[in-house]
């Protein structure tokens, strides 16, 4: 079990949610979405700036466990210079990594780091914690106005 837990709390995800990188406020955002994940208690906001058809800038606001921090700092640090169409299929990618369903798409964008929430995929608990970042970004390239949930 502490091996695991080990797994899932690798160094990279514990960097991200002792330092959040892009954890701020956007006023001038064009987008913006906001998530909750009732399991864990995890909400997110999450601030989109797109110029044309790129996300020039994404950043987050909220509170919730190391997991669901470190993957909403990652998620930024990814999706930031991304095309929509990019970072959607990030989106999608990331989604099949952590629910264990990856498909061997080689189009777009490669995980990178990204991998290091692999492990996540054994502990069904905290898939929901790790997604949720990257739904409530997905709702906000969509323009989606209903509050995103994980349940
Ligand atoms: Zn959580």
């Amino acid at each position: 079990m502490m091996e695991d837990l080990h797994d899932l709390y690798q160094d990279l995800i514990l960097d991200h949610n002792r330092r959040p990188r892009n954890k701020r406020l956007v006023i001038d955002a064009d987008r913006k979405a906001e998530g909750y994940n009732p399991l864990c208690g995890d909400r997110v906001t999450v601030y989109v700036k797109v110029d044309g058809d790129r996300v020039v800038d994404v950043a987050f606001e909220g509170s919730g466990c190391a997991i669901s921090t470190a993957s909403a700092s990652l998620m930024t640090e990814s999706v930031k210079g991304k095309t929509l169409t990019e970072a959607k299929s990030l989106f999608r990618r990331f989604h099949g990594l952590i629910t264990g369903e990856a498909e061997e798409s080689r189009d777009g964008p490669g995980l990178g780091k990204l991998e290091v929430f692999s492990g996540v995929c054994k502990f069904p608990a905290r898939v929901k914690c790790a997604t949720l970042a990257w739904h409530t970004v997905n709702a906000a390239l969509n323009d989606e106005r209903d509050p995103v949930k994980t349940e």
